[in-house]
């Protein structure tokens, strides 16, 4: 990526293999939907059509794919690929870049009809959520576990306290958890609950069972311990959420006591 020049054009590369967007631009480029506008170099006494803009122009013609970078926190930058320029507009000095395959096929995106432009928006919108989300989350945690403290990024995930595609859900930092695979799938199968306090609670039934170290040391030992939370106030989880969701694992739980009851 070139962080200096936004439009990335290695030597031998017969079109533009990055472009970058960064948070305080200076194009005012479109920054959300599943076509957004990418502003042509612009530099004084050049004309548009030159420099390191007939690259980005030589990869709307070729139409092949492109690695955009879009920065999400200071000097953090998300990944997203492939992406494709289905529409170049030299006289204004801007590009249209659509963020999904699929979308190309669609063609010139003024002409999408009403259907076409809601599905594409809504799935990258989801996808660039969900990869974003994560992001944001496991740095907010120092990329640990926040129940065992674990330190494996790629054993990690992002949960989402207030499920995903729930009404009231959101994408916020506050609304995950960064759990390793096993407390995720715990948390999200009513294994463990967290309550609004950030106590970890391991439900009454797996506590009594006995098993190997996985049972042991993994889901047992977890039982009262307080959940790290992130550095940062504005990070933590929030505990209206995290309540809303114990008060479903305490239901299952209660339910579960009463059926072993004479
Ligand atoms: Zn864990």
């Amino acid at each position: 990526m070139d962080r200096q020049n936004g439009i990335w054009n290695p030597t031998g590369f017969d079109s533009t293999l990055s472009i970058t967007r960064t948070l305080k631009g200076p194009y005012g480029d479109s920054p959300d939907g599943a076509v957004q506008k990418y502003s042509y170099e612009r530099l004084p006494d050049r004309p548009l059509n030159s420099g390191r803009n007939l690259k980005l122009r030589a990869a709307a013609a070729s139409g092949v794919p492109l690695i955009f970078f879009q920065e999400i926190r200071p000097s953090f930058y998300l990944p997203r690929y492939p992406v494709f320029i289905v529409e170049d507009d030299p006289y204004a000095g801007y590009v249209d870049v659509a963020f999904d395959e699929s979308l190309t096929l669609f063609g010139d995106p003024l002409r999408f009809t009403t259907e076409q432009r809601r599905y594409a928006e809504r799935m990258v919108q989801v996808r660039l959520h969900q990869k974003s989300f994560r992001s944001r989350v496991l740095h907010a945690y120092g990329a640990r576990c926040a129940v065992c403290t674990l330190a494996h990024d790629e054993l990690l995930d992002a949960a989402h306290i207030t499920a995903d595609g729930a009404e009231d859900s959101t994408t916020a930092v506050t609304n995950g958890l960064s759990l390793c695979k096993l407390h995720h799938a715990a948390f999200d199968r009513q294994v463990i609950g967290i309550d609004g306090n950030y106590r970890v609670h391991v439900r009454a039934d797996i506590l009594a069972e006995a098993d190997g170290p996985m049972l042991k040391h993994g889901l047992q030992a977890m039982d009262g311990r307080t959940l790290l939370v992130p550095r940062r106030i504005a990070e933590h989880p929030d505990s209206e959420r995290l309540h809303r969701r114990y008060l479903e694992f305490t239901d299952w739980g209660g339910g579960l006591f009463r059926r072993r009851s004479p």
